[in-house]
Order: C-alpha cells, then structure tokens, then sequence
C-alpha cells in the first residue's frame, strides 16, 4: 500500500526521501511527489508513475531543504492524476501533507470547508485534512492546538504528515502504520522501517491515536488530546534492510529460491512462543484462524493440518467478512492471525473483534515489530526475511512450517522432515526448464483451474491465486469433487488444467477427475511423484512423505506464474493494482 515518509535533519532531505520511498517500494503504489522546506517556503513536486521514472523527469530529489515529506499514493479516492498524486498544499500554500489511508467522513467536511470559501484541486480526501490543519492553525495559532482539532474531526484509518512553511512536521496516526526514527542528528517518519533503516535502527512505533511534533532534533509525542504521551524506543531488526535482489532478475524469483533455507528457519526465533501457543490452544474452547489472501489460504490449511495430526479444530475466517459475522467468535476462545505484514488493516480489524470477545491472540507473522505483534498476546514469527514481491511465496511456505511445528507441539506426529523438504525443495529448483516450457503454453491462455482433493484443495486455491496475481490469468482453485457440480461445464479445448496429484489418498479419485477433464478437450498439468499418460504435461514432484506434499507443491506453481508473467511481459515483483500491505480497509 501507500508509503509516507517525512525527514527533519541537518542534512539534504530530498534525496533521503525518494531513496526511502525506492526502497518501500515493495509496498505498491501508482504515484509519487515530495515536498520540501527551505527558507519558509514550501517546494512540491509529484507525477505519475515510479519513483525512479518521476524522479529523472521531475528531479524530486534535487528539491532544497533540510525537512521535507514523500509519499507514493495507491489511490482511493479519485483517479490516478498528477492532481491526485501526494503531497497536498493547504489553500494557502503554507501546509503540505502526505497520507495514507481513508477519511469517511471527506464528503461532509469537504462542503463545509468549501461553504467557508477553501477550495479544492484534487479529488482527494487527503486535500481535506490539508484544509482543515490550515483553517485550524489559522485559528489557534499553534501546529499542536491545529493537530487536536483536526483529528478529532476526521474519521476514518488514516496516518498523515504534514509540514508547514516553517519546517515543522506533525505527524498523525490511526489505524494505519507510522513509525519514527531516531538518528544522530535527524528524525525520520515513515509507515515501513525500510523508509529509514539505512540511517538508524532506532524506532519508535507511534502508538493509534497518536501524534509526534518534529523540530530540529526533537519530538514530542502526544495522545489525540493532546496531553503528553509515554513511548518506547526499540532497535529494529537490520535484517529487515537487506532487501536487495543480488544476482535475480526479480525479487520474487530470488524469494520462490530462498524457500529451500526459509522452511526450515520457520518458527525457529521462537519456538517457547509456539510451545505458548499450543498450551493455550490445548485449555480453549474454540479456535479460530483468520488471514486475508495468501494468509487466508494459509488458515485454511491450517484447518487441514490441525484437525489431522494434532486432533484439534479450527475454523477459519476471512480476515474482511468477520465484521460482518462478528456473533461467530465465542467469548474467551483463541485467535490466531496470519499475516505477513503484520499491517493488513483487515487481520487487524479481525483481531479487534476478537479481543472485545475475549479471545487471547496468537499471531503468526514475519515483522515481528508490526501492529498485530503489538496487538497479540503470543507472537510466532515466520523468521523468512522480508518478502518484496507484492505476491507471497516464502511467506506462504513459512507459514505452513510453522503449522506443521504448531501440530508437533500439540502432540501430533506428522512425521515432518524439514531437512528432506528443503531439500526436495532444492531438487524441483535446480532445473526449472519444463516449467518455463510450460509457461511458454500460457501466454495466450484465458483460463486456467487448478485442482486438488483434501489437504491439497487449499493448495489449489493458493495457486490459482498466484496465478491471477501474477500473470492477470483468470484462474480458479477447484475442489475435486466438486468438478461434475459446476466446473465440468467450462472445460473445453481452450482450458488449462492443474492436476494436484501427489501418490496419497486422494491419487486415483482426482486421477480420475483430470481423465473427465481430458475427454472435454482441456490440457492437463500435473503436478505429481508419479508420471501419467493423462497429463500433457508433467510437473515431477519429489518422492516424498504425504505430509510434506503440500509444502512442496506449491513451489512449481509459484515458479510457473513467475515465468508466465515474463512471457506475458507483466511486472512479476508489482502487479498491476496490488499491494504489498493492504493497510487500507
Ligand atoms: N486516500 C488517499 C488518496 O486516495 C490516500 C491513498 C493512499 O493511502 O495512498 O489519495
């Protein structure tokens, strides 16, 4: 999602700001500007676009000054335009503002605002809030007096820093992540570490409801209120820095070859939380487990996964439906959360609810410093290292370790090998030709169902989910016997179909499925230990116990939708319309 940034320092903070937005990147976006002070005048520059593309032809990082704020905008409210794009100016020109997130209420303040004369050139919600600070400050006369009033007339999830023409910078927080970093001699702001980690590991994770004033070497933090707020300064994780691509063309195939290592880290930083986790798990009544996208198919293998080697049920929720079903939590119960970000503003909302129902939290996640840390009660960490590319792979994989590490310490035996499955995983990587022939078959393709039985039906839902991501295929994770219920209709000569097929119980049923399939023309995938002469073409998976099937058949299909994108000419790292972190409801 979007990416705010601010800089307050003794050095330049233009080329500061565009290098942190380059390197949240990652996060998605549509449009960049930045805007600086110096000598209390205020310099903006935006347009559409990538930061290095806008930068080289609108020279953001050649903007003088020594304060300045960025952003890249994933808009919400209004088209993609230069207009729309961040910063926003005050009518007077003398506030900038970057932000992220959604004012609910912009519709009626925008009137009210525009009946006193303010008037607008964007289509933006954020335009609002510059208004309102300016129409605030006006009034009172003091950056914090305008702050209090300005937030407690917007609703909605928002952050937000705004710089006014005297080089102070206040920055906001609700419900959408902002973190301040402390360095020798400059202050940063911004909604991803990554916007600062190459100049402090020093951080403050502004608690919601929050906000910071900034001014030569010094900040303050205030509650909404504005009385005087108690923070902690914690040391970020430098790993979360290297996020570097090295010798691949992309981040996403560098993080489909970093499994074979991130499996079996999974969990490993804290191995006492999952033994935590289980206790509680044992003593609950109810169990839930609850993810959006990739996480979310992650919850549903861990339906699968609990129910069979531990005895234990659970049910899973989509992370963005629970408000509207919220009567499905029983009080006092376990709540466990996946996500990667630990930002996704729909796990978040789904663990409030869960918490107003007394649920204690678990949360599975890979930045341990995020949001949903903060807000769990038991957090596991994925340990994968950051994850760039907008669609999960490691991720994914790491999750389901540290399910199957979850199911052992309940008691089950899955007899899970992770030094064979990262293994194995090494096998399948090592020579990926058949699969870029494969991928080669796709480019023209419109439609592509993947199917699968039990345990691995999930895995088919999660694969044609990296399918659509990454390549804008239509594609459909089906349940094999669902087939002759629907599906079979749609299979004709111009069909793709992913065979799941691994040699356990569900080998010779959905065997059967991809011969029904055949006969209506489509072409078949399979993805199995075993060659058949019903697949056109074989995906060979390594030999390996059931129980390390699902983790390792997911990594063709991670592999083939990267090379399909490249035949397709698509960015597999930053598809068209998606985020990273979905911090926006
Ligand atoms: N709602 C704002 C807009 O549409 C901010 C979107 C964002 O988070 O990037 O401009």
């Amino acid at each position: 999602m979007c990416s705010i940034i601010g800089y307050r320092g003794k050095g330049a903070a233009a080329p500061v700001i565009v290098s942190g937005l380059k390197r949240m990147e990652y996060r998605g976006y549509d449009s960049v500007g930045v805007a600086t002070e110096s000598g209390k005048k205020i310099n903006l520059k935006k347009g559409i676009g990538r930061v290095a593309e806008v930068n080289s032809s609108a020279g953001l990082d050649a903007l003088p000054g020594t304060t300045g704020i960025g952003h890249t905008r994933w808009a919400t409210h209004g088209k993609v335009t230069r207009a729309n794009a961040h910063p926003h100016s005050s009518n007077s020109g003398s506030i900038a503002i970057v932000h992220n997130g959604i004012i609910e209420n912009f519709e009626e303040l925008k009137s009210s605002l525009s009946a006193q004369g303010y008037t607008f050139e964007s289509e933006t919600d954020t335009e609002v809030i510059a208004n309102l600070l300016q129409k605030n400050h006006d009034a009172t006369g003091s950056v914090k007096e305008a702050v209090v009033k300005t937030v407690s007339e917007i609703e909605g999830h928002y952050a937000f820093v705004a710089m006014f023409e005297d080089g102070q910078l206040a920055a906001a927080r609700f419900h959408e992540p902002l973190i301040l970093g402390i360095g020798q001699d400059d202050l940063f702001l911004s909604s991803d570490v990554l916007g600062f980690i190459e100049y402090t590991d020093d951080a403050v994770y502004m608690k919601d409801g929050s906000f910071a004033m900034l001014e030569d070497g010094k900040f303050q933090i205030f509650d909404f209120d504005g009385t005087d707020t108690s923070y902690e300064v914690t040391k970020v994780s430098k790993e979360f820095g290297d996020a570097y691509k090295g010798d691949y063309a992309h981040f996403t195939l560098k993080e489909i070859y970093e499994q074979p290592e991130t499996v079996m880290r999974a969990g490993e930083k804290t191995t006492d939380a999952i033994k935590t986790a289980a206790l509680l798990i044992r003593n609950t009544k109810s169990i839930y487990v609850t993810g959006s996208g990739t996480s979310y198919n992650a919850a549903l293998l861990a339906k699968q996964i609990l129910s069979r080697y531990a005895k234990i049920k659970v049910e899973p929720i989509i992370s963005s439906e629970l408000p509207f079903s919220p009567d499905i939590i029983e009080d006092d119960s376990v709540f466990v959360a996946m996500s990667q970000s630990g930002e996704s503003a729909d796990v978040l909302e789904a663990v409030r609810i869960a918490k107003q129902a007394g649920c204690k939290i678990i949360s599975i996640v890979n930045l341990t410093s995020s949001s949903l840390a903060r807000e769990s009660d038991i957090v596991i960490g994925m340990n994968c290292g950051p994850e760039i590319g907008v669609a999960a792979t490691k991720s994914f994989t790491a999750q389901l370790a540290v399910l199957y590490k979850l199911a052992e310490q309940l008691g089950g035996q899955t007899g899970t090998d992770f030094g064979g499955i990262s293994e194995s995983m090494l096998e399948m990587l090592e020579n990926p030709t058949t699969i870029q022939q494969i991928a080669g078959k796709l480019r023209n393709v419109s439609d592509i169902y993947v199917l699968g039985r039990g345990i691995h039906y999930p895995i088919a839902i999660e694969a044609a989910l990296k399918l659509k991501e990454l390549t804008y295929i239509h594609a459909e994770g089906i349940a094999g016997g669902e087939l002759k219920h629907g599906p079979l209709a749609l299979m004709d000569s111009g069909v793709y179909v992913i065979i799941i097929n691994p040699d356990d119980t569900t080998y010779s049923d959905t065997l059967t499925s991809a011969r029904e399939i055949k006969t209506r023309g489509a072409k078949i995938i399979g993805i199995s230990n075993v060659k058949s002469d019903v697949y056109d073409y074989w995906i060979e998976i390594p030999s390996t116990g059931e129980e390390s099937y699902p983790i390792l058949e997911i990594v063709p299909v991670q592999l083939l939708s990267y090379y399909a994108a490249l035949e397709k000419d698509t960015d597999p790292d930053y598809p068209r319309n998606l985020a990273k972190s979905v911090t926006v409801k």
